[in-house]
């Protein structure tokens, strides 16, 4: 993790200094070398949000594009007691959950249960062939002009030969990051891909970003529940006689 309470304060890792969990209270110990980014890790991880997976520089970068006092924020249900550890967790009530390693099916659905207003990044660089899909992607989506204006919106029936499929089914978007920790920087496309959810002119709406770009989107709100929803309600009532670039 990023974050670790001493006396009582958050605080980043500092060399020597003994930490506690904010989640499990167990202790932590600062990992300050000069390879991986500076963190901390757990004694002993027993018992701490089971959801928690072993942490890649490419998963503490993502953390680390947004402000200190969003990383890292506990949840609580009131109703069940259950907690759990939102990676980010931006002052318009949306949470972003950063995926690297494979996600149970299950396991996605409860996330998606508990924190509702929420978006994925998933590491789009793990399994070879999905990188290699996208890569030619200009060739495979369908820009959707509005008038004579571009819109950076793409429309696609192919989703399932170009996302893991893992994903397709999420209620809630999904931005594949294809730079992930394997991310080959000559090969892979440099612009993260945000898959809407659910379908519009019976395709899957898609829209590729800079990674810059999705991180304004996601500080303008632009990404939360309600926005994407009138993005594709919006893309549902053009008539796309004119599709093609
Ligand atoms: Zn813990």
């Amino acid at each position: 993790m990023l974050t670790a309470n001493i006396d009582g304060n958050r605080s980043r890792p500092i060399p020597s200094a003994v930490g506690v969990c904010p989640f499990c209270r167990s202790e932590m110990v600062p990992r300050c070398g000069e390879v991986r980014i500076h963190h901390w890790a757990h004694k002993s991880k027993a018992n701490c949000d089971p959801w928690r997976e072993p942490e890649t520089d490419w998963h503490r970068n993502w953390k680390n594009e947004f402000p200190l006092s969003w990383q890292e924020k506990i949840f609580q249900d009131e109703a069940t007691g259950e907690r759990h550890i939102a990676d980010v967790h931006t002052l318009s009530g949306l949470t972003v959950e950063v995926q690297h390693s494979h996600l149970d099916p299950t396991e996605r659905r409860a996330r998606e249960e508990f924190y509702r207003n929420m978006i994925w990044v998933v590491d789009g660089s793990r399994l070879k062939g999905n990188r290699e899909k996208i890569s030619e992607w200009r060739n495979t989506l369908v820009e959707i002009s509005q008038g004579q204006s571009r819109t950076n919106l793409f429309l696609t029936d192919k989703a399932e030969e170009l996302f893991p499929n893992d994903w397709l089914e999420c209620p809630v978007p999904v931005c594949f990051d294809y730079m992930g920790p394997k991310g080959d920087v000559s090969s892979a496309p440099q612009v993260l891909f945000l898959l809407y959810p659910g379908t519009v002119h019976g395709g899957r709406l898609v829209e590729p970003l800079p990674r810059g770009s999705l991180l304004r989107a996601i500080f303008a709100e632009r990404v939360d529940t309600s926005s994407v929803r009138s993005v594709t309600q919006r893309v549902a009532r053009l008539r796309l006689s004119n599709r093609r670039r």
